[in-house]
């Protein structure tokens, strides 16, 4: 009797792996307990390219499929996960900010002679925001590397990390911003790694209808967000996720399940995109509310 076909594929965010407490960051030794609890439980961990290829219905999935994704890049993705990773030859996608890593020499996992500090998010951001983004963020060296294990995919997720809603002086000036940065993104990526992907993660999951327009017509057609749900197989360009928390595995596997649940997963996506549409319709300074109106969502 074959399996069935999956209807939804939970995808995981992840941002630091690290052993240094603090807001978006799972310790590596909890990282290692989720990827021994997705083998035990059979789930298969999809590349980049067969979650692609299953939602342009190119692909069959008959066992119960994740993605995994790891926004900003950080050093410690390179440190902590990417060898949890190997371990596991499991599959992902790590989402860069194109304006944040160096371009010197791979370093080494453990960094040992560096004498390298893994530091919170607070941090984080604050470094790569003022121009130090070598000492936090994967170098593009390192990037390729993993990439070149044929585990990693690489995404973009801005140039700036997101500066540009809020810039201007009135909302074509703040898409004008978004624009440049589309532009700026898209030139790092080919002149660093030779090729721009298609995968496009909103930097703090914060987007409006016209700004999702704008990444698709710079040619990013697979847009990440930070909305909660389930995914289906069909065109659709959003990608739905929900981030994963310093906790143990039996937590994640009930997120696992619901969001694999593509009538629960997609009731709860819908109350939480009222949610954020609310929330991001405050951030953006001078966009219209229709901006963030619902029907448009449903539809990508
Ligand atoms: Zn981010």
């Amino acid at each position: 009797m074959p399996k069935s076909l999956i209807s939804s594929v939970p995808v995981l965010m992840y941002h630091h792996i690290s052993p240094v407490d603090g807001a978006h960051t799972v310790s590596p030794d909890m990282f290692h307990k989720h990827l021994s609890i997705l083998r035990e439980r059979d789930i298969r961990i999809l590349s980049i390219d067969e979650f692609s290829c299953w939602r342009e219905g190119k692909l069959d999935i008959r066992q119960p499929s994740v993605l995994l994704t790891f926004d900003d890049a950080w050093l410690d993705n390179w440190v902590y996960a990417f060898p949890i990773l190997q371990e596991f030859q499991a599959n992902a996608i790590f989402f860069v900010v194109t304006s944040w890593p160096g371009d010197g020499k791979v370093r080494d996992h453990l960094l040992q002679e560096e004498a390298w500090e893994p530091k919170s998010h607070t941090v984080s951001m604050e470094l790569a925001g003022t121009g130090r983004g070598d000492e936090v963020s994967m170098r593009w060296s390192e990037l390729i590397a993993a990439r070149d294990t044929g585990l990693v995919g690489i995404g973009c997720h801005s140039n700036t990390h997101g500066r540009w809603w809020n810039e201007g002086s009135s909302w074509a000036e703040n898409l004008v911003g978004l624009k440049n940065d589309l532009e700026a993104s898209r030139r790092a990526m080919k002149d660093k790694i030779g090729v721009c992907p298609i995968h496009w993660c909103w930097p703090k999951g914060l987007f409006s209808n016209r700004a999702f327009e704008l990444a698709s017509e710079y040619g990013f057609t697979s847009q990440f967000s930070t909305l909660r749900g389930s995914n289906s197989a069909g065109r659709k360009k959003l990608v739905r996720r929900f981030g994963v928390e310093n906790k143990p595995p039996t937590w994640l596997e009930k997120r696992i399940s619901v969001y694999g649940d593509p009538l629960l997963g997609g009731a709860l996506g819908l109350i939480h995109q009222q949610l954020q549409g609310g929330r991001m319709a405050k951030r953006f300074k001078f966009a219209s509310p229709g901006e963030f109106e619902f029907p448009l969502f449903k539809l990508i």
